[in-house]
């Protein structure tokens, strides 16, 4: 058996973290390390390692997913924009694996990405 994940020690409570969102599907924290003013990490409930792993089944909490980065956007009231981020993989730079979307906002973002 797997050790659990970071992400999953924080769905389960046995580690804490700044929660700002929770619903049936995803549970979304502030980022330990941000990389902008506001940086938050939307995450599945259900251990999904990324989003390669994701499988047809999955397509029904996706959508919830999606819809609950546009309610946090809202909550936080991100009204001069914010980036999406998802890596994926170790060469897009995924540490922790168990699927999740960065929140990244409050300052002019760069592009391309590094
Ligand atoms: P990634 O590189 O896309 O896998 O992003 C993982 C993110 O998780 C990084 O931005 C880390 O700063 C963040 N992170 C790691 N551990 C924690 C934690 N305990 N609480 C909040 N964010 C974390």
């Amino acid at each position: 058996m797997t050790d659990k994940t970071i992400f999953k020690k924080i769905i389960d409570r046995e580690i804490p973290a700044d929660i700002i969102y929770e619903d049936a599907h995803c549970l979304a924290f502030r980022d330990i390390n941000p990389q902008a003013p506001t940086h938050v990490l939307v995450i599945p409930k259900k251990e999904i390692v990324s989003l390669d792993d994701l499988e047809d089944e999955d397509q029904a909490i996706m959508g919830p997913i999606m819809l609950a980065i546009r309610n946090i956007a809202r909550q936080l009231n991100l009204d001069h924009g914010y980036r999406v981020v998802c890596n994926c993989g170790p060469e897009a730079g995924q540490e922790v694996p168990h699927l999740h979307f960065h929140i990244l906002a409050g300052r002019a973002l760069t592009w391309p990405p590094g």
